[in-house]
């Protein structure tokens, strides 16, 4: 191992190893240090998302809707089956495939860049010295002309819920049970809650989700919140709003979580209690006092727009500093600074960073709400449409859910989109290249879309914005 690089990136996740890749894209030399350790003691790039998040949870949605599927939807497509069954060794077993595979190839593509992948722990001490202690605990001193801090994100724990990784326990426990829960308890109906309970009741739990605020999916435009809750009731997930966690104890072999809403204190007793309330920043070792890297007061890294942190040649990207915690933009803000290190020109569009929810149906969306363009005062026109007017979405059995479109009244820009329906996560794509693009709504409505495909969902509620959709009853 060299002991100085151009760059060296603490964290390889979705944030850092990308940032490592594009820095020796642009002929630098890089070295990419990572501790993630999984559950049978191995250590794999790849971070949160490839080991713990988006990937897994993602195999898991896939198989526990077919699972779904196969059990309810065959039979309508005259399709028969006989008696479905689970097998969820070999589920779990695709899964931790799935995962391997990918966080695999992060090496590979190191290899082939040349980044040199460093497994162990990476400390920033001062003047840009990086103090690497590897699994063996040895301790190797490197430096570099600039340092990347990656190190991403953690589950948030509640004092009076007490982890112990068993009964009580995080989203990365709620992928590995080996057993389907008789009763499964959520604590929180944010994105991670809503995916996790999705699986487990696909699977055959039964699912309560106890969600503290009184508004269902704050977050989303409150039409399509509307469209999922009632979908997700008609799913047998029981989400309970202003339902306020305030203690749980594992007792035997079941959880007793106690929680508070108007009508006053109830139990409910479960046999696992996943604790999804989001996610802190991760700064545990990372910084050595003296380091100059300055924090904020909720612990994420301080930065300017382009990542630059307090310390010149310091930058830090992704979960850890401020802004949606999500892959695809970690992702971005590695890319750009790389370029930037190299002396180039780059930057990230934070008002066009999808979300979604990979529920079904899933939710996905770009730029503003409605509500927040109403309390911008900005006056604006909505364009709606359905799936069930969709041919394709009906020859899916999917016809559920609408794309909505939300655009200034004055110069017909786009102000966001939102959908709710099959394939929602894919569909946004169009949408955030449209508003990367400053399209209007009109550019949208003059776009050729093939038929039968989903995306003509968009360009009808792009038509319906002026009440010209051909498919649907304009109103
Ligand atoms: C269940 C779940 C599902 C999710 N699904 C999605 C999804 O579908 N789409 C999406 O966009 N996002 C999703 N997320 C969020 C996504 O995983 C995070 O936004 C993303 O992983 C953040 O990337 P990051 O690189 O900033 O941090 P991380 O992925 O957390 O990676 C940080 C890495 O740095 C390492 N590290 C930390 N400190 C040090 C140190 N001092 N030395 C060496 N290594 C260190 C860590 O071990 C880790 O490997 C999901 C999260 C969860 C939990």
């Amino acid at each position: 191992m060299s002991t100085h690089y151009d760059v060296i990136v603490i964290g390889g996740g979705p944030a850092g190893y990308p940032a490592a890749i594009r820095a020796a894209q642009n002929k630098l030399s890089v070295a990419c240090i990572d501790e993630w350790q999984n559950f049978d003691g191995s250590y794999a790039f790849g971070g949160t998302c490839l080991n713990a998040g988006c990937i897994p949870s993602k195999a898991l949605l896939e198989s526990s809707e077919l699972f779904q599927r196969a059990q309810h939807e065959f039979a309508t497509h005259g399709i028969q089956v006989g008696e479905v069954k689970l097998d969820l060794a070999a589920m779990q077993r695709r899964r931790a495939a799935i995962v391997k595979t990918m966080t695999g190839g992060i090496l590979a593509v190191f290899k082939s860049n040349g980044v040199v992948g460093i497994q162990g722990h990476g400390r920033l001490l001062a003047g840009n010295q990086v103090e690497v202690t590897a699994p063996d605990g040895t301790k190797t001193l490197i430096s570099a002309k600039d340092v990347v801090l990656a190190s991403g994100s953690t589950p948030i724990r509640l004092k009076t819920v007490p982890h112990d990784g068993k009964f009580i326990v995080d989203s990365w426990n709620a992928l590995e049970f080996d057993a389907v829960p008789k009763r499964l308890g959520v604590i929180g109906a944010g994105v991670i809650g809503l995916e996790l309970g999705s699986v487990w009741r696909r699977l055959g739990s039964e699912v309560t989700v106890l969600e503290a605020m009184d508004q269902f999916l704050a977050v989303a435009d409150q039409t399509i919140a509307k469209e999922a809750q009632r979908h997700f009731k008609k799913q047998g997930l029981d989400i309970k709003l202003g339902a306020k966690v305030s203690s749980a104890a594992v007792a035997g072999d079941l959880v007793n979580v106690v929680y508070v809403d108007k009508q006053g204190e109830h139990t409910l007793q479960v046999d696992k209690l996943i604790v999804a309330v989001g996610r802190r920043p991760f700064t545990e070792g990372l910084l050595a006092a003296d380091s100059g890297v300055e924090l904020d007061a909720r612990g994420f890294i301080q930065v300017d727009e382009h990542c630059r942190t307090s310390v010149p040649h310091v930058w830090a990207v992704g979960d850890v500093v401020r802004g949606p915690m999500l892959a695809h933009k970690g992702k971005e803000e590695g890319v750009m600074v790389a370029d930037l290190i190299a002396g180039l020109f780059a930057e990230v569009n934070y008002k066009v960073v999808p979300s979604v929810i990979y529920t079904a149906p899933e939710i996905a969306w770009v730029g503003q709400t409605e509500e927040q363009v109403k309390a911008g005062g900005r006056a604006y026109k909505v364009g709606s449409f359905p799936f069930a007017a969709s041919g394709r979405a009906r020859a899916m059995e999917a016809g559920q859910g609408m794309a909505k479109i939300i655009s200034a009244s004055d110069d017909d820009e786009i102000l966001g989109i939102h959908v709710i329906g099959p394939m929602a996560g894919e569909l946004i794509a169009e949408a955030v290249l449209a508003m990367e693009y400053s399209a209007s709504t009109e550019d949208l409505q003059r776009t050729i879309h093939a038929h039968p495909t989903l995306s003509e969902a968009l360009h009808e509620a792009a038509l319906a914005v002026d009440k010209r959709a051909i498919d649907a009853i304009n109103r």
